[in-house]
């Protein structure tokens, strides 16, 4: 039998290994953390196994879409933090940041030129999939991608999942397994070969020093050609304060997760998805600190097959469990579905029903149509949707209950599905600080029918679940949000 975490190791190309490799290479692009991470752990096993050191290599470029002052700083917080740990610690780490694009890329494959074998993230979305597409054909070594993103690993789904609830049984059925089958704490605790690896100055010739670019944000940001409208947030993209906000979470939110979560004035969610999406924490170790949350004499042995239902699955306490099944089958869903499908970010790629229903009701006369610059700067005539927006833009998230009813309205605002569906792929991933990951795609997509079924049928939205804001302030607790992202703020 294949061995469980395998299902996480896919071989890119069949390139011969370079004996005279000086080192093996890891290429953190996605997963940016030390800890818990599989791929990293991989590279540490291709190091042992040919008695090489381990070179990482963590960089970020200048044109990836949407790039802005707000993604670039929390982004290179991370690194920031990285590059002090790896002098500490004295790892074998090189550090870039981009000031014109192609610098990145020739830095990878001068690094490559040198390497045995290359490891990096397995990742479903974004530039991270067509780069681990067209990658392994242009490098000269074998080329490998490792799934590090959460506890199913995407090699173990056969295709793409239609619904949560057909995920949650896959989910159910191998919770067990994955959990008992983590990620080392310390991903280089094995590491046997540390000797330090001199490479040639001239690889570096003409690229900006990134000590300093880190030491010094702001000025390095200032000149690059990115979008600097999208300010960036309080917080910060460092492993430590994701983990201080789960420390956070924990002691004051979990055990009334279930019940808050979907009040904005109670926030009672976690607000980790920022640093889950720049891999910075990682799902296991989430999981694993709100496992040992649950009822004293509560073990593995209470987790009963339930069918892909929500309920009766962890059979613990029910706040834990909810945040569970979010974290996990909610979480994950996206990534399976991306993982199989080319065609994620694609209108098309909607169920057969959806793209019907949408057309038959696609001249369904609309009695408000808002342009990207109205929706952008909270010019609706929405209270609760313009404080939403008011949010994102100024804050980078908005509450997932709000994101929903945020994502709705945007099809009953706009002349077509087709327009809905791409302002709200540039208003979330412009604005949203966990952007650009899985989630966003399908949460957005859940929104137009993805892993949702028909219901009653109105005018523009068809068969699509239909949202009110209405019936959103009678239901969740909303006063000191709408005081705080309401009018006052927006830019009516
Ligand atoms: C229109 C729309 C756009 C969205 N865009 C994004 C996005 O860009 N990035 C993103 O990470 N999430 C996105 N989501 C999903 C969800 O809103 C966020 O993951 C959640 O609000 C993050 O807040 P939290 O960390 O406090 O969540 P918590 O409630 O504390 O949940 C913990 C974690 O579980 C996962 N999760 C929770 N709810 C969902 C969900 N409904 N779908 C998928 N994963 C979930 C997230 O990783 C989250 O961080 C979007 C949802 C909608 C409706």
């Amino acid at each position: 039998m294949k061995n469980f975490n395998s299902y996480r190791v896919f071989k890119r190309n069949d390139k011969e290994l370079n004996p005279d490799g000086e080192y093996v290479l890891y290429w953190m692009q996605i997963n940016r953390r030390f800890q818990y991470n599989f791929a990293l752990e991989y590279a540490v096993g291709w190091a042992n196994k040919l008695g090489k050191p381990l070179l990482i290599l963590e960089a970020f470029s200048c044109d990836y879409p949407w790039a802005t002052d707000r993604s670039h700083t929390f982004m290179m917080q991370g690194m920031k933090e990285h590059l002090d740990y790896a002098t500490d610690q004295k790892l074998n780490y090189v550090s870039f940041v981009e000031k014109e694009a192609g610098q990145y890329k020739k830095l990878l494959f001068d690094l490559a030129s040198n390497a045995s074998v290359l490891i990096t993230d397995e990742y479903p979305v974004f530039i991270m999939k067509e780069r681990n597409r067209e990658y392994p054909n242009e490098v000269k070594i074998p080329y490998y991608t490792v799934d590090s993103n959460g506890l199913i690993p995407l090699g173990l789904t056969e295709k793409d999942p239609y619904s949560a609830y057909f995920f949650r049984k896959i989910m159910q059925k191998h919770f067990v397994e994955a959990f008992t089958h983590p990620p080392k704490q310390n991903s280089l605790d094995e590491l046997e070969n540390n000797s330090k690896i001199e490479l040639p100055q001239s690889i570096f010739d003409d690229l900006p020093d990134a000590e300093n670019s880190l030491n010094n944000i702001p000025d390095f940001i200032e000149h690059l050609d990115i979008d600097h409208e999208v300010k960036p947030i309080e917080w910060m993209g460092t492993r430590a304060a994701g983990l201080g906000m789960l420390g956070q979470f924990i002691s004051q939110a979990l055990l009334e997760y279930d019940d808050k979560r979907n009040d904005p004035d109670e926030k009672k969610t976690s607000q980790l998805s920022p640093w889950l999406h720049f891999g910075k924490v990682s799902e296991y170790e989430i999981v694993k600190a709100v496992m040992e949350y649950q009822p004293e004499g509560w073990d593995l042995d209470k987790i009963t097959f339930n069918k892909g239902s929500t309920g009766g699955f962890f059979n613990g306490n029910p706040n834990i469990d909810g945040f569970l099944d979010e974290v996990i089958t909610w979480r994950e869903v996206g990534f399976h579905f991306a993982h199989h499908r080319d065609d994620y970010d694609q209108f098309k790629s909607l169920p057969d029903w959806v793209l019907e229903t949408m057309n038959e009701h696609r001249d369904d006369p609309r009695e408000w149509i808002y342009s990207y610059d109205e929706l952008k700067n909270s010019k609706t005539h929405d209270e609760i949707w313009n404080a939403a927006q008011t949010q994102l833009r100024e804050e980078g998230i908005i509450h997932n209950y709000l994101r929903m009813l945020w994502g709705k309205k945007v099809i009953e605002w706009t002349p077509d599905p087709e327009t809905a569906l791409q302002y709200l792929i540039d208003l979330n991933n412009t604005y949203a600080i966990d952007g650009r990951d899985p989630n966003s795609y399908s949460g957005i997509f859940w929104c137009f029918g993805r892993f949702d079924r028909a219901w009653q049928e109105r005018p523009i939205f068809g068969k699509l679940r239909y949202m009110t804001s209405e019936s959103t302030r009678k239901k969740v607790k909303l006063k000191e949000y709408l005081n705080k992202y309401g009018s006052q703020k927006s830019l009516l």
